[in-house]
């Protein structure tokens, strides 16, 4: 047999599903240079505006000069640095918990918890539309595994009643493609009545939500005890790149023993943790950042709604635009590039069938103009439209 995959390939463009990339130059922020040509973007998850933060920059060519730039090895064999050991014990505090260990990316520290605390005999149950990391995380675990309704704590409860062995909750803290969150203080309630573990992917809260940016459990009110497992990214609201896992002592020695894509794969860069520890003071310091981004996102949603378009339920600066099929997204998406807005189109299968959106996102390092700008296109494609 022939290993063709032209087939594939077609059917994928033929659907409106083709991914492709853009080539981009420049230092992060609102305005890009994307394949050659300067425009304006509302698509970074760097939320805060820290990516392209001098002090950041600073800190990383401090770290590069001390430590060099490759870690070396894994963090159980050389590579585990006196900057990535600070930056954990940083991280730990700011999230008030006993201690933290970092991950690679966000993506490894949701395959790695999931697959070090659940084995074949126990229970996982994962919102509907949790990240895909945190799905693909319950997969590699072998738990048997079920998703509940989105955000849907009375579905929880009905699937709780047949968990076995050790049950885990996951959940996104804010729903990546949606921008809500989920109803964490009753899904720890629900957790503690059936003697279940929460975990919560908070990806998108750390740095935006909450006292000084601790993110959504804070927001909540919720600390160790209710949310025992509490996952973040560094390369979003914090402007770096990695991800820690944050929880009691007994967790991260768990992790460590455990975890496989912890234990088989090198650090980041301790220059990186460098950079982090910097970005998580300012980002803990500056409240400015994140009372700007609540100005942007009500600006925004404010000024899309009187043109009548179809937000979410999200005051977080995720802000879709939704718009149902998959050729009506990548339309409207091809326009505003044409008009140098740099939107992403979220089509199947990262949303439902029939979801597809435009996934506005705004940063403490947009202006209120910028922000104008996107609405005035919104607005004259929406009349071309009909929306
Ligand atoms: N969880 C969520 C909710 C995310 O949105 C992302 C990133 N898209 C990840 C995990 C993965 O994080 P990373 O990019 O660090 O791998």
């Amino acid at each position: 047999m022939s290993f063709d995959l032209s087939d594939q390939l077609s059917k994928r463009r033929a659907d409106g599903l083709y991914r492709t990339r853009h080539v981009t130059d420049g230092r992060q922020g609102p305005e890009l240079v994307v394949d050659g040509r300067r425009m304006l973007a509302f698509c970074s998850n760097d939320y805060l505006g820290l990516a392209a933060d001098p002090r950041l920059a600073e800190a990383l060519k401090r770290g590069a000069d001390r430590y060099g730039v490759g870690a070396g090895a894994a963090h159980l064999i050389s590579g585990h640095s006196r900057a990535h050991h600070a930056l954990e014990e940083e991280l730990a505090a700011f999230t008030g918990r006993e201690r933290a260990l970092l991950f690679s990316t966000g993506y490894m520290a949701n395959l790695g918890v999931i697959s070090a605390l659940l084995g074949r005999s126990d229970s996982l149950l994962e919102d509907r539309l949790n990240h895909a990391s945190l799905i693909d995380g319950g997969l590699l675990s072998r738990a048997t595994f079920r998703r509940y309704a989105h955000a849907d704590v009375v579905a929880l409860r009905e699937q709780l009643g047949s968990a076995r062995g050790r049950c885990l909750i996951a959940t996104d803290g804010v729903f990546s493609m949606d921008g809500d969150v989920a109803p964490l203080a009753e899904l720890a309630a629900t957790a503690a009545e059936h003697a279940s573990w929460l975990m919560v992917d908070d990806a998108h809260g750390i740095g935006v939500l909450g006292p000084q940016g601790q993110g959504s459990v804070a927001a909540a009110g919720l600390g160790q005890d209710e949310v025992p497992v509490l996952m973040g990214t560094l390369g979003k609201a914090l402007g770096t790149a990695g991800a820690f896992v944050a929880g009691s002592d007994a967790l991260v020695e768990t992790l460590v023993q455990h975890a496989r894509p912890y234990i088989y794969t090198t650090a980041m860069p301790p220059a990186v943790a460098e950079a982090t520890r910097a970005a998580l003071r300012i980002a803990a310091e500056e409240e400015w950042r994140r009372e700007r981004l609540q100005g942007l996102v009500q600006r925004f949603r404010h000024g899309a709604q009187k043109i009548g378009l179809k937000l979410m339920e999200s005051q977080t600066p995720i802000q879709p635009i939704l718009l149902g099929d998959a050729a009506t997204a990548n339309r409207w998406g091809e326009t505003l590039q044409r008009e140098g807005l740099l939107v992403g189109a979220i089509r199947p299968p990262t949303v439902p069938e029939g979801a597809a959106r435009l996934r506005v996102t705004l940063s403490a390092a947009h202006t209120v103009e910028q922000v104008e700008v996107l609405l005035s296109v919104l607005d004259e494609i929406a009349a071309k439209e009909g929306a």
